[in-house]
């Protein structure tokens, strides 16, 4: 079995950032990662802007230098494996955390990798940085499941003259939409808020209600979903029952944590906010040695935790492990 002095689940920015922090005080962690570096930020829609300008999305002190204030999804890519590289980060990529239990010495942590060959490892400190966007949340509607329902989206071509709903009323809901209309489809969204979501950002949110204004889009505020059919999407709206036509829907309701992951391990959950117990000073958790980094620190609230400030949590770990291994 292979012995290490850290693990990291999850390559993403903020598991990369932990990662970083530590080789600079002289632990080379190993990072275990299912998919390639930034696996989330692949899956994005593929014509992503952020909202973050570069130098917000930078770890570990390197520069991210983008064409324009605010880089493309593309950039952040060769960003985060470019900085994998130069700094020689131990990453084992298409290989998937399964199961860790705990030993006297620390933990086990099981995998398995693409083939389907079985991997063990050892280490006494663990650091959890698996993000959401593996799990959608969904709407627990009939007809959710059918194959035209989807809960990401990637690019609008595929939708122009096609009828359209988007469902949600934040950030993925905008921008889907203002794609999708650009393309030449027939969008409707349906938004269960009575009004435009606070958390809209306000650059997109003036394109998104000229939109509605001119009639270039349909919206309906207050929409709570009930079914979806092969051809429609029904909901209802102050206890009117509606309908309307849909030859695509993207439900864009957001994203959560594996919580069954975290509370395997002993690892306490809030039932009301999805967030897991821990010390905010050190991000370790209410079990002893296994840390979290990044969003996965948010819990349900998908706004809360972001590249912009997970990136930092890398920072106060690699003190806390620092730390128990010198005695205090
Ligand atoms: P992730 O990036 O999700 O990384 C988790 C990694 O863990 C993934 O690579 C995953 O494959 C891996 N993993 C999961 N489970 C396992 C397992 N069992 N074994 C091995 N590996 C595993 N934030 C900003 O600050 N600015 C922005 O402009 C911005 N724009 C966004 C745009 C979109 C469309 C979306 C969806 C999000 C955006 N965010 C933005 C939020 C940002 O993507 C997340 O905050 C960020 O990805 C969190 O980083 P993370 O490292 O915590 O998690
Ligand atoms: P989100 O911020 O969690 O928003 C989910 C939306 O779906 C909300 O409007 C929510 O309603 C609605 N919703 C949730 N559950 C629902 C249900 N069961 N039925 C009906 N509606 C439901 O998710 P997101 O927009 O996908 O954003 C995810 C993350 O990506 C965020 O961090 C966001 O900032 C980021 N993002 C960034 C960019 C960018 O950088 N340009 C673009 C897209 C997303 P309420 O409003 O009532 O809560």
């Amino acid at each position: 079995m292979q012995t290490e002095e850290v693990i990291i689940i999850g390559a993403g920015p903020c598991g990369l950032s932990a990662a970083l922090e530590l080789k600079r005080q002289g632990v080379d962690p190993l990072l275990i990662e299912k998919g390639n570096v930034a696996n989330s930020i692949y899956h994005y829609p593929t014509h992503q802007t952020f909202f973050s300008t570069s130098e917000k999305l930078e770890v570990g002190h390197i520069p991210f230098i983008s064409e324009r204030q605010k880089p493309v999804r593309n950039e952040a890519l060769t960003y985060y494996r470019t900085v994998a590289q130069r700094e020689n980060l131990r990453i084992n990529t298409y290989e998937k955390v399964e199961k860790v239990h705990k030993v006297d010495s620390g933990y086990i942590i099981q995998s398995e990798v693409k083939n389907g060959q079985k991997k063990e490892y050892q280490a006494p400190y663990l650091i959890i940085a698996t993000g959401y966007y593996d799990h959608p949340n969904k709407l627990n509607v009939k007809g959710e499941s059918l194959p035209h329902v989807y809960h990401y989206f990637k690019e609008a071509h595929p939708y122009y003259n096609q009828k359209v709903v988007v469902i949600g009323g934040k950030n993925s809901a905008v921008d889907a939409t203002l794609e999708l209309e650009k393309a030449g489809a027939h969008v409707t969204v349906l938004y269960r808020g009575k009004d435009y979501s606070p958390s809209v950002k306000p650059w997109i949110l003036p394109l998104f209600d000229s939109l509605i204004r001119h009639e270039k889009v349909d919206m309906e505020f207050n929409a709570d979903i009930r079914e979806i059919t092969e051809d429609r999407v029904h909901y209802q709206v102050d206890g009117e029952l509606r309908s309307v036509e849909a030859d695509f829907v993207f439900a864009m309701i957001g994203y959560h944590p594996d919580q069954g992951f975290l509370t395997d391990l002993g690892i306490d959950i809030d039932n009301e906010t999805g967030r897991p117990h821990f010390n905010e000073q050190t991000m370790e958790t209410n079990v002893d040695d296994i840390y979290i980094a990044g969003v996965i620190a948010a819990g349900y609230n998908n706004n809360e935790i972001f590249i912009e400030n997970g990136r930092y949590h890398g920072e106060l770990i690699a003190k806390d492990i620092l730390q128990k291994r010198n005695g205090r």
